[in-house]
């Protein structure tokens, strides 16, 4: 019996993981890929139980995380050094960031020796519901599914006339730093200073990941370029830490997406294309390629109809819990009312210290795949 075909536009974290998925389980895969060579940014990638089992799954997770540390303390902390709350980890629910470079690079040598053809500077422009794309240069395919996993911006998705993208006035600043012997081992900070926001974690032996997180409109902050003093006078007890940023990248802007559905005919829409949403949680990646595994699953089992279907059931509701609550988390920290920031820290330690909003909080990292599939 000849393979069943899939086309996948990008070969970003989520493309790369279908795309390993599926051709393990025999599927002719082909990617194209926008850019003109394959690459990620260079920071660190915050990955939790949910995403560490697809990469132990698909058999990435040895080469992606070489001298990753565990993170057995996730701690706020308030502009008074004042701890709001603090997250636990265990071997059972397992925490650690991992330079995203790597991550990348191991699922593009998984998916070589799996036989997935990738092809760059091939740009899809458009997909319709019985299961053609079309390319920038003019070629055409045709397949028996086609997947958007081309990002925020999807063309996939556009060409379909479905979704709804929202832009955010809050944005970010990601850089990978060098690590010195008098950092922290063990615990990831998040710093809290009106609607100004530093993450600080240990990724590998050698680097530690800092985010620094604001509103679009706050100019000094979040501005080209990098202005190290006005996030100084938010933080000056993170010296130390600033002084050691030398390359670093903006997002001005975060964006949500909202879909009724993630697919049309023969096409379904996966990752940031899918489910785009602001980085608070750390789990938009997390969810992306947990949600490619599932759907790779699926298709195993199923005809491509009932596989999306049962997908779509399946994952849906994670993604969509866990938009809700990043955006809630990004509400209490770029849109509180100016006026009550001062009881702010106590109202965030006793919510955050609740049983139901730290299930809901972990959402995403409960999802792990696998263990919750009852569709077949
Ligand atoms: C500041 C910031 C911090 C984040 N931190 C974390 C974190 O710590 N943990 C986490 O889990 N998530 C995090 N995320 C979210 C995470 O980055 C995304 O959810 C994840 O990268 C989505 O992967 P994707 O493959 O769906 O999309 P993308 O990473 O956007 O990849 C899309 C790919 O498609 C290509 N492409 C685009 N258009 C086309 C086209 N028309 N044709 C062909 N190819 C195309 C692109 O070049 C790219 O390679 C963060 C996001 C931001 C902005």
């Amino acid at each position: 019996m000849a393979k069943k075909k899939v086309i996948i536009a990008g070969a970003g974290l989520s493309g790369l993981t279908l795309g390993t998925a599926l051709a393990q389980r025999d599927w002719d895969v082909q990617i194209f890929e926008r850019s003109l060579e394959l690459r990620e940014v260079g920071a660190g990638l915050y990955t939790w139980e949910n995403g560490l089992k697809v990469l132990e799954t698909i058999g990435v997770f040895d080469e992606a995380s070489q001298n990753v540390e565990f993170i057995t303390n996730l701690d706020m902390i308030d502009k008074t050094y004042g701890l709001m709350h603090s997250t636990k980890f265990t071997n059972e629910s397992r925490f650690c960031v991992i330079p995203r470079r790597e991550v990348h690079k191991a699922l593009v040598r998984a998916c070589e020796r799996a036989g997935v053809k990738i092809e760059t500077n091939a740009e899809t422009v458009s997909a319709d519901p019985s299961g053609n794309v079309q390319l920038r240069d003019g070629r055409t395919f045709k397949a028996d599914l086609i997947i958007g996993a081309d990002g925020v911006h999807s063309n996939v998705r556009n060409s379909l006339n479905i979704g709804i993208k929202e832009v955010v006035g809050n944005g970010a600043w990601r850089a990978l730093i060098p690590r010195i012997e008098e950092d922290k081992t063990g615990v990831a900070e998040e710093h809290w200073n009106a609607y100004r926001r530093i993450g600080i974690a240990p990724s590998t032996d050698q680097y530690r990941y800092i985010y620094l997180t604001g509103m679009t409109a706050d100019e000094e902050a979040l501005s080209e370029p990098f202005n190290k003093d006005a996030w100084l006078s938010s933080f000056p007890h993170l010296e130390s830490v600033l002084e050691r940023i030398d390359q670093c990248r903006l997002d001005k802007n975060f964006y949500y997406i909202y879909l009724n559905s993630w697919k049309k005919g023969r096409v379904a829409l996966l990752g940031d294309a899918a489910h785009g949403m602001e980085p608070n949680l750390g789990q938009g990646a997390g969810v992306s390629i947990t949600s490619a595994l599932e759907l790779a699953k699926q298709l195993e089992w199923n005809d491509i109809d009932i596989a999306l279907n049962c997908w779509e059931m399946l994952m849906k509701p994670t993604a969509d819990k866990t938009q809700i609550w990043s955006r809630i988390y990004g509400a209490a920290a770029a849109n509180w009312p100016k006026e009550l920031l001062g009881i702010r820290p106590e109202i965030i330690s006793n919510a955050m210290g609740s049983e139901n909003i730290d299930l809901m909080l972990s959402t995403a990292a409960r999802y792990v795949t696998g263990l919750e599939v009852a569709v077949r």
